[in-house]
């Protein structure tokens, strides 16, 4: 007989889990495998709130299974860890992002790119080595090897710095794979969401100047006042976008709706990048003939391998970079999911699970 989720692991653990693709989530009993030997188990405090999380429950990849419980911008301290854990100790402030797994003997996995690993394991709604599903950070406790958790840097408060684990290393991987990382250099950043404001922010650490790239105007003032943007397109104003075409080194597109790349393209100098780090559910079209006229290149890029997720998260701490949020208690996550549906926050909202899930 298979065991029930409650029952399959030594362990009881406490959620929020979607049961069904409308997406509503709601209370839910789980459990977790014991610390193992190279296991970190850490009590979550904070879990971002990824746009991911919100196509995930609604099952828009035709990828979900159910009971899911999301999360997977998870920050804590450590309760516990295992006999050969060698980089924590009880006490410590520790993270998960996106991967909680991968074979460990991929070439990608020799070159520190677990996130390219065809065997990796997703946070939630995946399975372990065990073939048991993984259940993502709205939850009271993670266990996860010790391989994939993240040291949180002292300075760094715990609520802002959780979706760095996927918003902060998907555009911080982007801008340093892709070579837009050099002072002076001229970068655009479309859509000003929960990746996008990091963006902006790593971008302006990293000495670039940032342009950007959003169809509203009413984002111009946080963009240039409080992210520190250098300037800022209206892109359905066409004399705007007209005169900046060719003017940048590289773009990156954080927009998760279907949407048209050749405005983009036009902005980038010759040899520009366009790199794509949101996940429209439907292809988008792309227009050959202006990628030739300027050897340009459109290219995607999807979160980072463990150590430079490290590396991020070290940059961020010493340049005091950390997500906006939106700090909710969890039983307003059903409220939450409808509000980002409709892009309805500033930037992040983030649960603090620590202080707010109760048990039921
Ligand atoms: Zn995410
Ligand atoms: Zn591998």
């Amino acid at each position: 007989m298979v065991k029930s989720q409650e029952h399959e692991h030594p362990k009881k653990a406490f959620g929020w889990a979607a049961r069904d693709s409308s997406g509503v989530l709601s209370p839910f009993n789980f459990s977790r495998r014991e610390t193992g030997e190279k296991d970190v188990t850490f009590k979550v405090l904070y879990c971002g709130i990824c746009h991911t999380d919100l196509h995930m429950v609604k099952n828009d990849w035709g990828s979900s299974t159910y009971p899911l419980v999301p999360g997977h911008e998870i920050v804590g301290v450590v309760t516990e860890v295992g006999s050969k854990v060698e980089k924590f100790k009880v006490g410590d402030k520790v993270g998960v992002g996106c991967v909680v797994g991968s074979c460990q003997s991929c070439d990608n996995c020799a070159n520190n790119l677990e996130n390219y690993c065809p065997k990796y394991i997703l946070t939630y709604g995946a399975k372990n080595h065990d073939g048991t599903i993984t259940y993502g950070g709205y939850s009271d406790f993670m266990v996860a090897d010790e391989h994939f958790v993240i040291r949180v840097p002292d300075n760094l408060p715990l609520d802002g710095a959780a979706p760095l684990l996927c918003a902060g290393i998907t555009t911080y991987s982007a801008l340093r794979y892709y070579g837009l990382d050099k002072p002076g250099m001229h970068v655009g950043v479309v859509g000003l969401g929960g990746l996008g404001h990091v963006a902006v922010k790593f971008a302006k650490a990293l000495g670039v100047r940032v342009t950007v790239i959003s169809t509203s105007l009413n984002k111009k003032e946080e963009a240039i006042e409080h992210l520190r943007a250098d300037s800022f397109l209206v892109s359905l104003d066409q004399d705007q976008m007209q005169a900046a075409v060719g003017t940048m080194d590289g773009i990156i597109d954080t927009v998760s709706a279907v949407h048209p790349l050749l405005p983009s393209i036009a902005l980038l100098k010759p040899n520009g990048k366009l790199v794509m780090v949101g996940a429209p559910e439907k292809p988008l079209e792309l227009p050959v003939f202006p990628l030739l006229m300027g050897r340009k290149m459109v290219a995607g890029s999807n979160i980072g391998g463990m150590k430079e997720t490290q590396e991020m998260i070290d940059f961020a701490a010493k340049h005091n970079i950390t997500a906006q949020v939106e700090v909710i208690p969890i039983d307003y996550l059903n409220t939450a999911m409808e509000r980002l549906a409709k892009t309805d926050v500033r930037y992040r909202f983030v649960i603090d699970v620590g202080n707010t899930l109760k048990h039921t």
